[in-house]
């Protein structure tokens, strides 16, 4: 009997050889298999990366709801929520090295998420960042005295009026 190989992505194991495992590897059901679990995988590693920048919702937590619901901008995850997802992505990420060669890729999931880390902050701080104060203030102050110029010259306009 020969060696089989199992791919994790379509979940299903064939004769291992070369031929097969080329035919397999380049087949288009395995490339859809593999893209859309890399895709779900790429997702959990992301809430779980966001879920931990965040601070857990006191009333949340205390209560077990929050009117904010998704939106929240705190937590709503317990430690024991964060636990599993992230056994669940060091799990995935273990798959994925498997795959891949650990060589290549290196590192330890810990360098990993710190990297995404960065990348994901810098995308989101560019997206978050509030206009500027100084800007808004002076915009502010502008409308401000327009109004009060305004009212100061009404009067005057119409008494010069004859
Ligand atoms: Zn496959
Ligand atoms: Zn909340």
């Amino acid at each position: 009997m020969g060696k089989r190989y199992f791919c994790d992505y379509c979940d299903r194991s064939f004769q291992d050889n070369l031929h097969n495992r080329k035919k397999h590897l380049n087949g288009v059901q395995h490339l859809r298999s593999k893209k859309s679990w890399y895709d779900l995988f790429r997702n959990a590693a992301a809430i779980l990366q966001e879920e931990q920048s965040k601070k857990p919702c006191r009333k949340f937590l205390q209560t077990g709801q929050c009117d904010f619901g998704s939106n929240c901008r705190f937590s709503h995850m317990t430690e024991e929520d964060l636990e599993k997802l992230n056994a669940q992505v060091q799990e995935e990420r273990r798959r994925e090295q498997q795959e891949d060669g650990a060589d290549v890729l290196g590192g330890t999931i810990e360098e990993w998420l710190e990297k995404r880390a960065k990348r994901l902050s810098l995308v989101q701080n560019r997206y978050r960042s509030p206009p500027p104060p100084l800007l808004l203030s002076v915009m502010l102050s502008m409308v401000a005295w327009g109004l009060f110029l305004a009212l100061l010259l009404t009067p005057l306009a119409t008494h010069v009026k004859p």
